[in-house]
């Protein structure tokens, strides 16, 4: 074991690391300072002390993580609570070591109520050995980054041990069979749509004007989401899957076991949108709720749901005060981040697997005067294959008969992709350096289009090194 005195000697170290990295601006020293305090001693997150009254939840799953926390953060916070979370979006355990050195005192004391991190799936395991969380959320489970974690089975498998490391209560999301069906003792609750909710929405069908008229056919399959998890998580027969939401999030059930979604205990029971806002009925505790999101777009409807339910499950959170947090939730990290550059405007949207790209392409292609820069890097962090553009929908592009920029490491493999998806080549800019190919966008504009800017998680970094993004 490591003595009190060891601790916070590599506390101090750590703290003077954070300083000097800050001091030298050489980044926001979410990552460095905990990779070498774990170095020093890999049970350095064991040792931080919190107030005795304090709440530890943690989130993990592919798509949604960081915008779930910051909409959990503000929840909290406008009922009143300290909060604490990771929302530089570091989510390994050097992130986790780095924010807790950050935020704590000399002492190795965290002083707030509530600890909130978003948590990589692979590192769950080891996280649920130094903490002991109160929550732990699961948002859904898609094909990410393979080259770092393998299929999803072995994700589901990471995950599963590290729920099952500890005997906490989990909050699932129960339109994704995988995640439903998880295998531990603990106990659950469940979000999601409901069936109604669903049933002839015509919001969920934006992207899907074909389909009605007897499409796809040939050539159009890329309509179609990707359904990543249609067979039983009990018997391995393939599911039937009704009430779609997204890709295979919906409604379900098994024609040999019987396995079904489970009922749900926060529920989307109905929702309209327009270009910018949504409303939306949620349900919970035997009572609706009514809410208006100034954002739009599916996934984000799922991220609220959540977030709902974890200030619910853990705090007394009042429909005024959510309200208020969804007023005042701005931006987590460049997911959805607005830009002045000189008098044009200009949205980040980050992107980083197939279906959250296809979900953004699907919301900003049916805006009028929207023009697009996209920026594909293949670092570790952004998944070093970049062939998830190939099940990614950038056909959603195909009418939009303006110049598309591109930009990144890899921007010739987005601009091949493009073209794949019948895009005019003599409309694709290429420039890889993600300064210029900005600068070059925003001059081709006019005053009354806004770019969209969508860069994988690296190109992002170098925007805010870069001072371009502020967040
Ligand atoms: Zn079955």
């Amino acid at each position: 074991m490591m003595s009190k005195i060891f601790f916070l000697t590599i506390l101090w170290i750590t703290k003077l690391n954070i300083w000097m990295i800050r001091l030298f601006k050489l980044g926001h020293a979410s990552n460095l300072p905990g990779k070498i305090a774990l170095m020093l001693n890999k049970n350095f997150i064991r040792f931080f002390s919190f107030i005795s009254n304090k709440k530890i939840i943690l989130v993990t799953g592919t798509n949604g993580k960081s915008t779930t926390c910051g909409l959990a953060a503000v929840f909290l916070k406008t009922s009143g609570k300290t909060v604490l979370y990771n929302e530089t979006g570091a989510n390994l355990r050097t992130g986790i070591a780095s924010t807790f050195a950050k935020n704590s005192n000399l002492l190795g004391r965290l002083n707030k109520e509530y600890i909130l991190l978003e948590i990589d799936e692979a590192t769950l395991p080891l996280i649920t050995k130094d903490l002991a969380p109160d929550l732990i959320v699961i948002t859904n489970l898609f094909r990410d980054q393979l080259d770092r974690f393998g299929e999803l089975d072995t994700t589901l498998k990471l995950i599963e041990t590290g729920i099952n490391n500890c005997n906490t209560t989990v909050l699932l999301n129960a339109d994704d069979p995988r995640v439903a069906f998880i295998k531990t003792k603990n106990k659950k609750y469940f979000f999601g749509f409901s069936e109604d909710c669903v049933q002839g929405n015509p919001y969920l069908n934006q992207g899907y004007p074909y389909l009605n008229q007897g499409y796809p056919q040939n050539g159009m399959t890329w309509l179609l989401d990707p359904e990543e998890a249609t067979e039983c998580p009990n018997c391995n027969s393939s599911l039937t899957i009704s009430n779609k939401v997204i890709a295979h999030l919906g409604s379900y059930k098994c024609n040999k076991c019987r396995l079904k979604k489970p009922v749900l205990d926060f529920e989307i029971t109905s929702f309209q949108a327009d270009n910018l806002s949504t409303n939306c009925d949620v349900k919970y505790n035997n009572q609706k709720h009514n809410f208006f999101l100034p954002f739009i777009g599916t996934f984000n409807l799922y991220n609220t749901l959540c977030a709902i339910a974890i200030s619910n499950l853990t705090a007394n959170v009042t429909d005024v005060q959510i309200q208020k947090g969804l007023q005042l939730y701005s931006t987590i990290f460049g997911r959805f981040e607005k830009l002045s550059l000189g008098n044009k405007k200009a949205w980040i949207y980050l992107i980083k697997n197939p279906t959250g790209t296809t979900e953004v392409l699907k919301t900003l292609s049916n805006l009028e005067n929207a023009r697009f820069l996209i920026a594909l890097n293949d670092n570790l962090a952004d998944g070093r294959d970049v062939s998830w553009i190939w099940d990614a929908r950038f056909d959603f592009l195909k009418g939009h008969n303006k110049n598309i920029f591109v930009s990144g490491k890899r921007a010739y493999d987005m601009a091949l992709r493009l073209k794949y998806a019948d895009i005019e080549p003599s409309k694709i800019v290429v420039d890889e350096n993600i300064t210029s190919a900005i600068k070059e966008a925003i001059s081709n504009i006019s005053k009354s289009e806004t770019l969209y800017i969508l860069p994988t998680y690296t190109v992002l970094l170098e925007m805010q090194r870069k001072g371009i993004s502020k967040n």
